[in-house]
């Protein structure tokens, strides 16, 4: 019969038609989320250095920062890097450099309206037996908490974790200067022996940015939800 025949070429276009559209949706929004990622430090401020080798902090966060880069457009997100090479951000290293380059993080932050902000850094603890992975927010802002927790909880569940640590509230400026989901992963520290052999090793680099990467789509995924 000719109308039935009509009605499954309708159902068929339609079909397709809502595909299209659904596909079409989906790199949209893929394209809209932003993440940036907040090498800490950098040029003349290498941060804290490793207990054993001096290596400086400034140099362990931007490489994980690459990593994390390299996750986040494989999963279609765009990225925006604070910065992409181990120059600071200050411009010339006069006084007031440290200001400078906090307020041109801020300023790219502010710019990129991101669905969230992962600031990488390296831990330093007078007590060298301290270890692990330890993640800060803002304590008045829920969402960043938790981002916070997701990221820790996934940080807690790698091999190497020693114990399980519970996210810190912080006073940052990383932290206060926006109100975009925002965190400060310390992945490790370099006042730990253990920790900063782990950290100088390319297949620990690549795990932490596994697990940052996981905790963080987690949170992404929990508030498209909500
Ligand atoms: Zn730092």
């Amino acid at each position: 019969m000719a109308w039935a025949g009509a009605a499954l070429a309708l159902i068929v276009a339609l079909t397709f038609a809502m595909c299209f559209f659904a596909l079409n949706k989906t790199a949209a929004e893929a394209q809209r989320l932003t993440v940036v990622i907040d090498a800490g430090h950098g040029g003349i401020d290498g941060g804290v250095v490793g207990r054993v080798t001096g290596t400086k902090e400034s140099e362990i966060n931007l490489a994980i920062a690459r990593l994390l880069q390299e996750r986040f457009e494989d999963a279609g997100f765009r990225v925006v890097m604070t910065r992409q090479t181990e120059a600071g951000l200050y411009g010339a290293a006069t006084s007031g450099y440290k200001r400078r380059d906090m307020q041109k993080r801020a300023e790219i932050i502010d710019k990129s309206n991101p669905a969230m902000v992962l600031s990488v850094h390296q831990n330093y603890f007078p007590v060298a037996a301290r270890r692990g992975g330890q993640v800060f927010f803002r304590a008045d802002s829920a969402p960043s908490h938790t981002l916070a927790c997701m990221i820790q909880s996934a940080l807690n569940e790698m091999p190497e974790s020693v114990r399980a640590s519970q996210p810190l509230a912080g006073d940052y400026y990383i932290l206060n200067c926006s109100d975009y989901p925002s965190v400060i992963v310390e992945c490790g520290f370099l006042s730990n022996e253990e920790d900063e052999a782990l950290l100088l090793s390319q297949d620990y680099r690549e795990a932490i940015a596994d697990a940052v990467c996981r905790g963080a789509l987690g949170f992404l995924s929990s508030s498209a939800g909500a």
